[in-house]
């Protein structure tokens, strides 16, 4: 996309770095839980030896049994040593996880061979590519039993919506808007995107917005600075991939904030509403997305989604962090909260909305014992007496 270079007043000469999240689910311990400690030092000791040569800097941690790379450097989005520094490292873990005889060790690497990058392989992944402001602040969002479309609601709340976002008011570099990249994920022919800007075409982002199993924010760019990326969210399609349910994509994404973004702690309340979105148990509910602290154990409280922040800030690709954004005092309130929207729809069970619609269990064995019920419906005269088959 091409756009008009405006840079920020005071920027100056600095750096570009590129920033990226890779992330697999390589097995846990008694279910869906956790990966074990082995399994993190693994990939922990991978990215810091890394460190002293293809990458800039880097953190390893887990949300649930999401295993995520966080990695700078200056080779750009897509570059294939880094994408194949993390398939490598996921490939270790996955060796260990199975001889600790991990749940669904290796779960999330569907192909045998790299083949220069993770996507369409398993992993997924978020990148952005950025000139480093001074007071470079990002949030890291990690998500575990949920889909790509899980940050629809809160990062549009964030970018669009006033009621939410007061920078959009009083700072004149929000005052313009953002430029919202959707993905079409039920199309498996490509990258299927349509670009709109808000607050122009606000009704058209929010049509396409609500529907979170088949439409997600991709990226987010300022309209008033156009080269800069505000948002990257990770949307591989896990079922696209491999044909089948074999576990929830569990999105990655970087957010810029502050400045000419909105700020960290406008984030906070749109993810405090613990917003209904598919996921949870067997990737085919609606439950709340609960925003908990780094390296939180997926729920037993039938796998909950789950969302953590990190917080950072980079000088010259060096990461100094994390805060762990949703751990403070509040956070035990809201949690509270979401929990009670959870429990309040865990108690009807299998009735929609609960569990998600037909359309979204297509891949799941459901679709088999409808198709057995298929021969047992008649087409019946309307008379009176038994029906057909009650004998
Ligand atoms: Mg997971």
């Amino acid at each position: 996309m091409t756009r008009t270079a405006t840079m920020i007043p005071g920027r100056g000469e600095t750096m570009r770095v590129t920033v990226s999240i890779i992330k697999a689910d390589i097995g846990a311990i008694g279910g869906h839980t956790i990966p074990s400690a082995e399994v993190i030092g693994i990939a922990r000791e991978r990215v810091e030896r890394a460190k002293r040569s293809l990458l800039i800097d880097g953190y390893t941690c887990h949300t649930g049994d999401d295993i995520a790379l966080i990695m700078t450097h200056t080779r750009g989005v897509g570059n294939a040593e880094v994408h194949q520094l993390a398939w490598e490292t996921f490939v270790a873990c996955t060796e260990k996880a199975k001889t600790q005889g991990l749940y669904g060790a290796g779960q999330d690497l569907l192909k045998d061979a790299f083949s220069g990058n993770v996507r369409g392989l398993g992993p997924g992944s978020a990148e952005m590519e950025f000139q480093e402001r001074p007071s470079e602040a990002l949030m890291l969002l990690l998500g575990d039993k949920c889909g790509a479309g899980a940050y629809n609601l809160p990062l549009y709340l964030a970018f669009a919506d006033p009621m939410y976002s007061p920078g959009l008011l009083v700072s004149e570099a929000l005052h313009d808007g953002f430029t919202f990249q959707i993905l079409d994920m039920d199309y498996s022919g490509g990258d299927r995107m349509i670009t709109l800007p808000a607050p122009d075409r606000l009704y058209d982002i929010a049509a396409l917005l609500r529907d979170t199993n088949r439409y997600a924010i991709r990226g987010i760019w300022s309209r008033k600075f156009p080269n800069e990326q505000a948002v990257a969210v990770g949307t591989e399609r896990l079922r696209n991939i491999a044909g089948k349910y074999v576990g929830k994509d569990d999105p990655p994404a970087i957010v810029r904030v502050q400045k000419i973004f909105p700020a960290t702690e406008e984030f906070g309340p749109v993810f405090g509403l613990g917003a209904f979105v598919g996921g949870d148990t067997r990737g085919s509910h609606n439950l709340p997305l609960m925003p908990v602290p780094i390296n939180t154990p997926a729920s037993t409280y039938f796998c909950c989604p789950m969302v953590s922040a990190l917080g950072f800030s980079v000088h010259e690709g060096i990461l100094t962090g994390p805060s762990d954004l949703f751990a403070d005092p509040f956070w035990h309130h809201v949690r509270d909260q979401v929990a009670g929207k959870a429990m309040e729809m865990r108690r009807q069970g299998f009735f929609e909305p609960a569990m998600l619609p037909m359309s979204e269990l297509e891949y799941g064995g459901i679709v088999a014992r409808l198709k057995g019920l298929e021969r047992e419906f008649k087409v019946q005269q309307q008379t009176a007496g038994a029906p057909a088959g009650s004998e």
